[in-house]
């Protein structure tokens, strides 16, 4: 199938309610400018130099997620632009992005990524040190950043049943966040693979790439 035709479906599948990051990483700007002329705008991609030269190349209307591990030194080529970052997983990186966002005079959003994997691979806060992070004075001094939601991975496995558990994990972190940080409204969970689940278990945003574009060759 078609971009244009994968793009319909998944959007007819997931509620209207449900955001919709279109994961480009690797494809071609042919690609990218074909989901965008159905009328798609967001876009996330995993490596911040390939961010810069496709935001470069495209449409300013299009909104770029950085969904992958963020190096703090890549942090400034991306400040002047980026709509969102999703793996936030450290205070040192938060500063970081701070930093540069008062450069450009800027406000950036960011999620905290969450580790709900069993896999030791996969980056993130455990649950306890996002607690402290939260109410540590460091945090607090940052002006530049606005933390909206948080961001999980579950792991890369068949078994569903530990899928949704891990994605439940995430949510109820999320509620409880929530009653003392009313600025949270994005629950960033679900990749091709686990979206449904992830969906049904009250993610608000998914981030959908091998299903639009096929499958990559890399990463
Ligand atoms: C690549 C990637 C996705 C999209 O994965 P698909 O399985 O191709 O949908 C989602 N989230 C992150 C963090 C990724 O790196």
């Amino acid at each position: 199938m078609s971009i244009e035709a994968n793009l319909k479906s998944i959007k007819a599948d997931i509620p209207d309610e449900i955001s919709l990051v279109a994961v480009s990483k690797t494809k071609p700007l042919e690609d990218i400018m074909a989901a965008y002329e159905t009328g798609h705008r967001i876009f996330g991609e995993n490596k911040v130099q390939e961010m810069v030269e496709k935001w470069e190349k495209l449409p300013k209307d299009i909104e770029w997620h950085m969904i992958g591990h963020v190096q703090r030194n890549k942090v400034k080529y991306m400040a002047e632009f980026v709509g969102l970052i999703h793996g936030v997983d450290s205070l040192k990186l938060l500063k970081e992005i701070d930093k540069q966002a008062k450069k450009y005079q800027r406000i950036i959003d960011c999620l905290l990524q969450i580790h709900i994997a069993e896999e030791d691979t996969k980056f993130g806060f455990d649950v306890n040190e996002v607690n402290e992070m939260l109410h540590s004075n460091e945090f607090k001094g940052l002006e530049n950043i606005n933390i909206i939601g948080l961001m999980g991975m579950a792991t890369f496995t068949e078994n569903e049943a530990q899928i949704r558990r891990e994605f439940k994990q995430l949510k109820s972190l999320y509620d409880t966040l929530k009653k003392s940080m009313s600025e949270l409204s994005i629950l960033s969970m679900g990749m091709s693979g686990d979206y449904r689940i992830a969906i049904e278990e009250g993610s608000t945003m998914v981030r959908i790439g091998s299903s639009i574009f096929g499958a990559r060759n890399q990463h």
